[in-house]
């Protein structure tokens, strides 16, 4: 069932929270898909219980989770026009690229099952950040890099923002303990940036309520960062690899990750330690063939 966040602005909740705006014609724009054809299903009854068909698309990022419905959609509303950055649409075209990335070679088979499940989608249509119109109305897209490089969001005109998983609720930071991030300075910095938006609600993708004051949540994940931040620059008092880093991060989760989730941690850790080395917080250097990670 669809729920009003404010004015002409409705969200779809489920594991993925997805963004509808109603247009005075029955149509719809759409924030993110879902995860797959089975959520894309229970997203077309809850429109079709308000008479709504969506017209437009928009997809945050391209993880499965958020446009892995998006392919089912597009078969069953002819016409869908879809909408993303140009460079998070190519991972959704070539939707192998997402674990080649993140193994950084031919990847393992279980990181290809886990990011392949979002079926590859073409996105026609590329948005930069600024002002969009989209029929009779106008949208705002923000950029919020970090999460993945070029995440964006979607400010409504009746002031509410999609934010995708640019920050995450105090019950996932509680669940997942450490944030899945390739881009540390981009998130610090999309933090700031979203701390000084005016805006009368925020929807995250993974989240129960709207949130009306975004501030608090972005001080508590600057904080969670800030504390990793701390612990590997401790760690690296003496010399520890990404592996090593990989490790501290997983079992600070206190969690047993399987071979996705060691993968998402590794990644973490090698954004964190170019965060640190590239501000010369860290020197690197290759011993033994380890490349070390230490502070001077
Ligand atoms: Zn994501």
């Amino acid at each position: 069932m669809l729920q009003k966040v404010n004015g002409q602005t409705y969200y779809c909740p489920g594991p993925t929270n997805i963004g509808v705006v109603r247009y005075k014609n029955g149509m719809a724009l759409l924030v993110d898909a879902g995860i797959d054809s089975t959520a894309g299903r229970g997203l077309a009854q809850a429109l079709e219980a308000e008479g709504l068909k969506p017209k437009y698309l928009i997809l945050t990022h391209a993880h499965p989770d958020h446009f892995g419905a998006a392919k089912w959609l597009k078969e069953q509303y002819t016409g869908l026009l879809r909408y993303a950055s140009g460079e998070e649409a190519m991972y959704m075209k070539y939707h192998r690229l997402e674990s080649e990335a993140l193994y950084g070679a031919s990847p393992l088979r279980e990181l290809e099952g886990r990011f392949l499940k979002g079926p590859a989608i073409e996105v026609e249509n590329f948005l930069k950040p600024g002002v969009v119109e989209l029929g009779e109305k106008r949208f705002q897209i923000i950029a919020l890099p970090g999460h993945t490089f070029h995440q964006i969001g979607v400010l409504t005109g009746d002031g509410v923002l999609f934010a995708g998983d640019s920050l995450f609720s105090e019950a996932i930071m509680e669940k997942y303990a450490f944030p899945f991030l390739l881009d540390v300075e981009a998130e610090l910095q999309t933090l700031k940036n979203l701390e000084e938006l005016e805006v009368q609600a925020v929807v995250l993708s993974h989240g129960k309520e709207p949130y009306s004051s975004i501030k608090e949540l972005c001080a508590k994940n600057r904080e969670r960062i800030e504390e990793y931040l701390e612990m590997i620059g401790d760690g690296c008092n003496q010399p520890l690899t990404r592996e090593d880093v990989t490790e501290q991060i997983l079992l600070a989760a206190g969690t047993e990750a399987d071979i996705p989730g060691y993968h998402m941690a590794f990644a973490t850790a090698g954004a964190f330690l170019s965060y640190l080395a590239n501000r010369h917080e860290l020197e690197k250097s290759i011993v033994g063939g380890k490349c070390y990670f230490y502070k001077e």
